[in-house]
């Protein structure tokens, strides 16, 4: 079966099709340009870029494809988490879609959405794993089962800010501009990772060993930033880049590792926005073979939004026989990931 996938959750416009865990086709459209100005994501203008780029991306995914809508055979979307108004240009999108089709709607998580795209490159995953889902709006780390019929386990997550909102905000701080995450990474190749000792949070013994914070360290960024300014000192761009970015690289895969040892797990997935993350990528890479552990990481384009992971996990739960979401299905701007599906209310 065909399933088509839609993601409209931040500011990425997606469609994707995938069947049978091969991906058959693709277009995204963004509106990050648009809210440079602004220095982060406008829920109104996000949501305007998603309804003028909706049917112009399904036409290019479609063709990318060489496929025709009487070919898909079920839609798959977002339905939450998100930005309320972006999640429900995507999702009245697929309703109407899935109503005129006849064809089944499933509601799904866009964080389940993160993980499973690595199926399309990479294979099945196997039947547990330690999921490292590192985003702008989420960082979590957890236990997965069978992704289409088995609840999602959370080991730990953020406390405060995102690994991803923490690149933002610091790129903000040193003068970067948005979106933050890829700016840093690139900076960073000229910079000395060890020039300043930014602090790794939750890391004594006592602490939650899952947990994750890093507003601390973006505080700590702001200020050592501030002291060299008042001290009349020029800002050592690259070094702070470097220096951030490995406190928070260090902090991640660390975590990630020890998760995957104490529940017997052998293979750690690193999905989400900062997965694309060039030191996060090299570290973990470097610590789980150290560990003997698998590392599976999507390809660069597939960790940031894209309708391709959406349709990934349609398809998981279309193979799985699972039961589509009820025509009542909601836009749910802050579901908790407890699995892949979401259901819709019932009345
Ligand atoms: P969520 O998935 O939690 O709802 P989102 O969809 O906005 O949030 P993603 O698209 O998954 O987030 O990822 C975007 C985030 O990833 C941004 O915070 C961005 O700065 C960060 N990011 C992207 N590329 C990199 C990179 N190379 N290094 C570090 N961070 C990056
Ligand atoms: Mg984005
Ligand atoms: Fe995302």
């Amino acid at each position: 079966p065909v399933v088509l996938g839609i993601e409209s959750s931040c500011d990425e416009t997606g469609v994707g099709l995938v069947a049978e865990g091969v991906l058959l086709g693709d277009a995204l459209a963004s509106s990050m340009d648009a809210h440079a100005r602004f220095g982060g994501v406008v829920p109104e203008v996000a949501a305007r870029a998603h309804l003028e780029s909706m049917l112009p991306v399904l036409r290019e995914a479609l063709d990318t494809a060489s496929l025709d809508l009487a070919d898909v055979d079920a839609v798959a979307v977002t339905a939450g988490p998100g930005l309320s108004t972006a999640v429900q240009v995507g999702l009245a999108s697929a309703k109407a879609l899935a109503y005129a089709l006849d064809k089944p709607l499933y509601g799904v998580h866009h964080l389940a959405g993160h993980a499973a795209v690595d199926v399309l490159v990479h294979g099945p995953l196997p039947t547990r794993c330690v999921a490292l889902v590192v985003s702008g709006g989420h960082t979590s780390l957890l236990l997965l089962g069978d992704l289409a019929r088995d609840p999602v386990v959370h080991l730990g997550d953020t406390i405060d800010d995102a690994a991803g909102e923490a690149f933002d905000k610091v790129a903000r701080v040193i003068g970067l501009g948005y979106p933050g995450g890829p700016v840093i990474d690139r900076v960073a190749r000229d910079g000395d990772p060890h020039a300043i000792r930014f602090p790794r949070a939750l890391s004594r013994a006592q602490d939650p060993a899952y947990g994750f914070s890093f507003s601390g360290v973006k505080t700590a960024v702001a200020r050592w930033v501030e002291a060299r300014t008042d001290a009349g000192g020029e800002i050592p761009v690259a070094d702070v880049a470097a220096s951030f970015q490995e406190a928070v690289a260090d902090v991640l895969t660390r975590k990630a590792v020890a998760a995957c040892r104490e529940h017997g797990v052998g293979t750690l997935l690193l999905v989400g926005g900062v997965a694309a993350n060039s030191r996060v990528r090299a570290l973990a890479e470097e610590r789980c073979a150290a560990a003997g552990l698998e590392l599976r990481v999507p390809p660069l384009r597939l960790c940031t939004d894209n309708g391709a992971m959406i349709a990934a996990v349609g398809d998981l739960l279309v193979r799985a026989g699972v039961e589509p979401s009820r025509a009542d299905l909601a836009a749910d701007p802050s579901a908790p990931l407890t699995g892949a599906l979401l259901h819709g209310v019932g009345r």
